[in-house]
């Protein structure tokens, strides 16, 4: 049984990623990436005396309450930030003076040149106003009282423009502070639809529970965490998990199915690594500070990237292309990564780990080339004891000994965010399929694919939190009374 379990993963062909000109936009009906219409069909705002209402409050939704001012903020769980609620968090910015100051160069020209690289598609005319407005960003962050700890480099383009946020609090915290008391919030609350009259968002519902409102903002985060939809969307034969945090339901598209709004690039899917991903489920691999003691192999049983150095797998696409892929460790490394031997014990019990003292059991058992596996754990064990880095830059002191009974899982995926959502103009207007505005209604933040489906391309990238920060506070300045 066993077995047969790891040869069928090790069978399984890799996926294509779509190569840079060929992309086309995902949509639930294959429709084009819409366009912006100008602003017939849109009533102004204003005319009308409701509140603004704003569907989630994680910190696309934070972001437009607090521009927006004049706004009902419904939260459907009982506390605030959505899956923002966390320290720690990363911002992908170009050209910003936390850069300068630590001597970095960089500026949104350079980030547009980048951005294929970065995203596997040209910066569409909604990504470069987003770069452009990368250093007004990074100060209106600042200004929530946030600090940076880091400024670490983006996988993809290797400048460093990730910026990491001291740890001790939580991103939602410093958004909920900004908001300014003319905004309501009610959690508990989820929205169960959007009323519509005529074409147009005049309201939610609550429970039942009817409530109007001047405009309705959709920031209800992604859909990662829908397996249903997931199934659909996702290439079956790379080994993957829906999220496992809560949210991510992806009420949105079920609204967008119901009223016939418009969808785009719904397959492009930020992917996280981390997992042992088995039909069993993720079981959570920690890394001993910072130190990654395994290495990756492809079937050819070849190593194919630095493994120390690729955090999510958003941008990084050779864990896509080279799947399946198997994670290889020492079995006291392998121990320590899942917390103790009972936990390694279960895992092999379940069949998400197999471990041998032969290297050669170990390759015919997952599928993989022996001696191509002789050779890269012959090379590993060199670079480790000459002290070198190897061809792919990895430090020799975080290579494992190999000299130990030799234990492989295969490499899982966990969907992490998506980059494909409601159709939505450059003003966050969400689009109905003919790409026309629907009256009264906004997307921002995951929801509407971190700002604009077709935003990151394909393969999206990583730190997109400011993408969604940019995204709630450029639409809820445009809608405040
Ligand atoms: C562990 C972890 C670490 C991460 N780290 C980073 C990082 O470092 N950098 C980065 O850029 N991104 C990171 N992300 C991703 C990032 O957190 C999300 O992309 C971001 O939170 C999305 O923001 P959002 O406001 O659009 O949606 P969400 O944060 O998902 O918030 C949506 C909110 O809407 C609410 N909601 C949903 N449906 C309804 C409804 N029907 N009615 C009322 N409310 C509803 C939800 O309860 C939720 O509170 C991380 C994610 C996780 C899980």
């Amino acid at each position: 049984m066993l077995d047969v379990w790891w040869l069928l993963l090790a069978c399984a062909s890799p996926p294509r990623l779509p190569a840079g000109d060929s992309i086309v936009p995902l949509g639930d009906t294959g429709e084009p990436l819409p366009v912006h219409r100008g602003i017939e069909g849109w009533s102004d705002p204003s005319a009308r005396q409701d509140p603004i209402l704003v569907v989630g409050a994680g910190p696309a939704g934070l972001a437009v309450a607090a521009a927006a001012q004049e706004v009902l903020l419904l939260e459907a769980s009982d506390r605030l930030g959505g899956r923002g609620a966390l320290d720690g968090m990363m911002f992908w910015l170009a050209g910003t003076s936390g850069q300068a100051e630590r001597g970095i160069v960089d500026s949104p020209e350079q980030a547009a040149e980048d951005w294929e690289a970065i995203t596997g598609a040209p910066p569409t005319d909604q990504t470069l106003r987003f770069l452009d407005d990368g250093p007004w960003i990074h100060d209106e962050i600042l200004a929530l009282g946030i600090e940076w700890s880091s400024i670490s480099e983006d996988p993809m383009s290797r400048v460093r423009r990730l910026h990491g946020m001291g740890t001790g609090r939580a991103l939602s915290a410093f958004l909920e502070d900004a908001l300014p008391d003319s905004v309501e919030l009610r959690t508990g609350s989820r929205v169960s639809r959007v009323l519509v009259e005529d074409g147009a968002a005049v309201g939610v519902e609550v429970d039942g529970e009817r409530i109007l409102g001047r405009a309705v903002v959709i920031a209800t985060g992604g859909f990662v965490g829908d397996q249903d939809l997931m199934d659909r969307l996702v290439r079956q034969e790379v080994a993957w998990d829906v999220a496992v945090d809560e949210g991510a339901t992806g009420d949105a598209l079920t609204w967008a199915r119901e009223h016939g709004w418009g969808t785009a690039w719904l397959g492009a899917i930020g992917w996280f690594r981390r997992y042992v991903s088995t039909r069993y489920g993720p079981v959570e691999l920690h890394d001993s500070g910072g130190v990654m003691p395994w290495i990756w192999v492809d079937v050819s049983g070849e190593r194919f990237v630095d493994e120390s150095d690729i955090e999510t797998v958003t941008t990084g696409t050779p864990c896509l292309e080279h799947a399946p892929v198997w994670g290889l460790s020492p079995r006291q490394p392998m121990i320590e990564a899942l917390r103790d031997e009972d936990d390694l014990d279960g895992a092999m019990e379940r069949g998400e780990v197999l471990c041998d003292p032969d290297p050669a059991v170990v390759a015919s058992s997952i599928g993989v080339d022996i001696a191509g596996l002789a050779v890269t754990l012959e090379a590993v064990d060199v670079a480790r004891q000459a002290e070198l880095a190897d061809r792919f830059g990895r430090s020799p002191e975080t290579f494992p000994d190999f000299d130990d009974e030799l234990c492989a899982y295969q490499l899982g995926l966990v969907a992490q965010k998506n980059f494909g959502g409601l159709a939505v103009d450059a003003s966050g207007r969400v689009l109905d399929k003919a790409g026309q505005p629907v009256p009264g209604l906004y997307a921002v933040g995951e929801a509407a694919g971190m700002a604009q489906p077709g935003l990151g391309g394909q393969a999206g990238f990583d730190g997109a939190l400011s993408a969604i920060l940019w995204s709630g506070w450029r639409v809820g300045e445009s809608i405040r009374p």
